[in-house]
């Protein structure tokens, strides 16, 4: 598959962040984590106008920022808050390093935080609605123009824990749900991955994207089901950033390719799958800040290789 570098606008939102993650492998402490940081820098790799809408506090190192705008992140909508803390979130993961438990959610700036999205962002037509609080996902929405092609909402289960009216609405209003298998079963109430996607997908959504893991992604569209494993990989460093790595792979393709075509969205899974391969070799972002597109391209044909056979 080749990749192409185009001017498509992307609009991204989620928390930039700090993490102390504990794995089997070690501890890190306040590494730069945070959902959008993980969208912006895979998406990255695909188009180079990316508008980052979200809140640090002044603790946020200067050097991190200056990156991503040479990735050609456009840090307009970034909002830094003197004085305060950024976003902090700590996990520690279970063996198996599928599952984890989060110890600390330190809100900080995030608690009052009301969006606003540059103008020139305003009509960007694709939009990845990272994990963060629903209610600013739901302003976010409000501020645009109306001429998006492609909306799509990545959220967690803290938010169906503390806010789920709020992220019901916010559901009701995207082309695209990416969540985990747990998270799908507890938000629609079926265990049945194909039950959980039919009740969700009468929620809004045109297409439902279940995460599961070392066990890769499955794409719900109508009665249609697609499956892209993960690559099984010798060693899993860390997970954090995972899905949302996948998320900016899977947009940042799509938004680089503008094609919508049913066929086109499996490639995006592939990419984004591709993506998060990388994502889980090393802790923080070390891994994506040094990829070339011939290592993605690289891994991308793995992945065809690893499901690919005749009879
Ligand atoms: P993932 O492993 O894809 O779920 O993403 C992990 C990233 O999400 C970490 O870098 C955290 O900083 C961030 N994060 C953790 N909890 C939340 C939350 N409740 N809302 C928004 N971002 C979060």
């Amino acid at each position: 598959m080749r990749l192409q570098i185009i001017h498509m606008s992307l609009l991204t939102i989620g928390t930039v962040a700090f993490d102390t993650i504990e794995t089997p492998y070690g501890k890190v402490e306040r590494v730069i984590g945070g959902a959008c940081t993980y969208i912006s820098w895979s998406a990255s790799y695909f188009t180079n106008k990316i508008h980052l809408v979200s809140v640090v506090g002044d603790d946020f190192p200067e050097e991190e920022l200056k990156a991503m705008e040479n990735r050609g992140v456009d840090l307009a909508g970034l909002e830094i808050k003197k004085g305060e803390k950024s976003f902090f979130w700590s996990g520690r993961y279970h063996n198996n390093m599928n599952s984890r438990d989060t110890l600390v959610t330190d809100l900080n700036v995030l608690a009052d935080f009301h969006p606003v999205v540059p103008e020139k962002a305003r009509s960007a037509k694709y939009i990845m609605l990272g994990n963060l609080t629903p209610a600013i996902q739901g302003m976010v929405l409000d501020q645009l123009d109306g001429t998006q092609k492609l909306i799509v909402l990545d959220t967690m289960n803290f938010w169906m824990d503390v806010a789920l009216e709020e992220l019901k609405k916010v559901i009701s209003r995207v082309h695209v749900l990416t969540i985990n298998d747990e998270e799908a079963r507890q938000l629609s109430g079926e265990h049945s991955l194909v039950k959980a996607a039919r009740v969700i997908l009468e929620m809004g959504p045109k297409i439902l994207i279940v995460k599961k893991g070392e066990h890769g992604a499955l794409l719900f569209q109508g009665e249609e089901i697609f499956y892209a494993p993960a690559l099984p990989l010798a060693e899993v460093f860390d997970p954090t950033g995972a899905g949302d790595t996948f998320a900016g792979g899977f947009i940042g393709y799509l938004a680089s390719t503008d094609d919508l075509s049913a066929q086109n969205i499996k490639k995006a899974i592939v990419v984004g799958s591709a993506m998060a391969s990388f994502c889980v070799e090393d802790f923080s972002l070390n891994r994506l800040k040094t990829l070339s597109p011939a290592e993605i391209n690289e891994r991308i044909q793995k992945f065809k290789d690893l499901v690919h056979f005749e009879m």
